[in-house]
């Protein structure tokens, strides 16, 4: 390929149109089912609510499903059912939204960021098992860009332990490991629906578990802490009577955005397959880079393809991932980074977290360069995005 000239020096960019990095599919079924939601009784803790429910519990094979206002009040409902509490120590990875490890800081609990595996930038088994505590309480490990997780390896130490096993499984709906669907797997799984992840609802989240006794506890803890199940009540003063059990929160979804959820569901299928028709034409297209190494993905799972990431070989590039990200983002390709490391965060830092304690994941952060991946882009998005990294790459390659 010639040095054609970069956008970012004032050549021709590759797209006319900015392409994002990810973005909602809606249609009109989903208008309709919306629509449908606004004329009828029930705006919010009606019946879409428990409908999208169980129509996610028996997507991922769950036994429950308790839908919440977001994934991140998802992950805090979690760590209370889970029981951790203040000073309980909870097992998480630093590449990931910072979500993932605050919902530990709401419940007083300590947040753990053990390194990542350095092939498929998911969280080592190994240093989970090394940084186990008597106040360990917990692992979240976090699906990364859709690959799920060793699991077993993880679930192993946590039966070992006597740990909770949380999944965020945001980049995950509808992933397989070993065959089976992420959700059904561990403790708690717990999904996104915020309009980059694969199915939407605006703002939204989901906890699936087996367990009824946890199922119960998310319920309540969505619901102020409150309870109207006769058994549970300590009085009964008639048929209005409830109880306030313990400090909940109002973290319930609408039944307008359970009504989106239900409908986008339906077309989760077509989405994951989308995505990983695309995800295959970049690996096909950009195999070739000697610049760039393509996501890893070992043979027993089945990604979801969230995320499509390069790892850029710094030593073979004259500029670092600032100038190649700008320089993509000229050529009008919306790439994104995931993720600064969530101890590198200000808040992190105050709380005396410090840089160097996950060598792979700060080493990954200065390597890492998202590309679009969403089930609207169509062939040709795939292809501009290829040429702009072969014109990108070409010009910052330092052979
Ligand atoms: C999106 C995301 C979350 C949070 O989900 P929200 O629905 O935006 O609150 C948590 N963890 C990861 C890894 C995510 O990508």
């Amino acid at each position: 390929m010639s040095k054609s000239k970069l956008a970012i020096h004032g050549g021709a960019p590759v797209r006319a149109h900015y392409l994002p990095y990810g973005k909602q599919v809606i249609d009109e079924m989903d208008i309709q089912s919306v629509v449908e939601v606004l004329q009828s009784d029930f705006i919010t803790s009606g019946p879409a609510i428990e409908q999208f429910e169980a129509d996610i519990a028996r997507f991922t094979g769950a036994k429950y499903a308790v839908a919440f206002s977001s994934g991140t009040a998802a992950l805090h409902g979690a760590c209370h059912a889970a029981g951790i509490g203040e000073g309980d120590e909870v097992i998480t990875t630093p590449m990931t939204f910072a979500a993932s490890a605050n919902c530990v800081l709401y419940q007083g609990g300590k947040p753990v960021f053990v390194d990542i595996d350095p092939l498929t930038y998911n969280l080592d088994p190994k240093l989970v098992k090394e940084n186990i505590t008597e106040k360990t309480k917990a692992i979240i490990p976090v699906h990364f860009t859709g690959q799920p997780a060793q699991l077993d390896e993880i679930i192993t130490i946590a039966r070992e332990n006597n740990l909770v096993v949380i999944e965020d499984a945001a980049h995950a709906l509808g992933a397989k490991y070993k065959n089976k669907r992420i959700g059904s797997i561990s403790d708690m799984t717990m999904f996104s629906f915020h309009p980059v992840k694969h199915i939407t609802t605006g703002e939204g989240g989901m906890i699936t578990t087996n367990k009824e006794e946890l199922y119960k506890k998310l319920l309540q803890f969505r619901t102020h802490g409150i309870t109207r199940e006769q058994k549970l009540l300590r009085e009964n003063h008639g048929p209005w009577y409830y109880e306030m059990q313990f400090l909940g929160f109002n973290y319930r979804i609408t039944d307008i955005q359970a009504s989106l959820g239900i409908s986008q569901l339906k077309k989760i299928g077509s989405f994951i397959e989308k995505r990983k028709q695309l995800a295959e034409l970049y690996t096909k297209e950009l195999g070739s880079i000697e610049e760039i190494i393509l996501p890893h993905q070992l043979s027993d799972v089945d990604s979801s393809w969230h995320l499509y990431i390069l790892k850029l070989q710094l030593s073979q590039l004259t500029a670092g991932r600032k100038e190649i990200f700008q320089a993509l983002q000229k050529e009008n390709i919306g790439v994104n980074v995931h993720y600064i490391p969530v101890y590198f965060h200000p808040y992190y830092e105050s709380l005396g977290f410090q840089k160097g304690i996950c060598p792979i994941a700060e080493s990954c952060y200065k390597e890492f360069i998202t590309l679009p991946l969403y089930a609207g882009m169509d062939h040709r998005d795939v292809m501009d995005v290829v040429e702009a990294v072969k014109k990108v790459i070409t010009y910052y390659s330092n052979k």
